[in-house]
């Protein structure tokens, strides 16, 4: 008997699946936003989420559907900070912005 491999797992092994902080679903990385941590406002001022579609930020990035909910519960939940390993709650405003909130 002839094993046939879904489309889907095939795929798998090659495209990149990250795990959204909202929903916690997993997703192909193209379907999810990369959020990167900076302190843009200087060493002491606390961090921003960086929205980074193009994946280009260096260090550690985290992974959201970029819809209001999925933003909403990580944010809610501090997912962002644990995630980046930054301390506190790193601010939204530019995250927000994106999705027009
Ligand atoms: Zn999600």
């Amino acid at each position: 008997m002839v094993q046939v491999v879904p489309p889907s797992e095939r795929r798998s092994g090659r495209t990149p699946v990250r795990t959204c902080l909202g929903c916690r679903r997993r997703a192909e990385q193209a379907a999810l936003m990369r959020v990167v941590a900076g302190d843009q406002h200087g060493p002491g001022q606390g961090w921003d989420l960086i929205p980074d579609p193009r994946r280009r930020q260096p260090g550690r990035g985290a992974y959201v559907h970029l819809t209001p909910e999925c933003v909403t519960v990580a944010i809610q939940r501090g997912a962002f900070g644990r995630a980046l390993r930054v301390p506190g709650r790193p601010d939204s405003t530019a995250l927000m912005a994106l999705l027009g909130q």
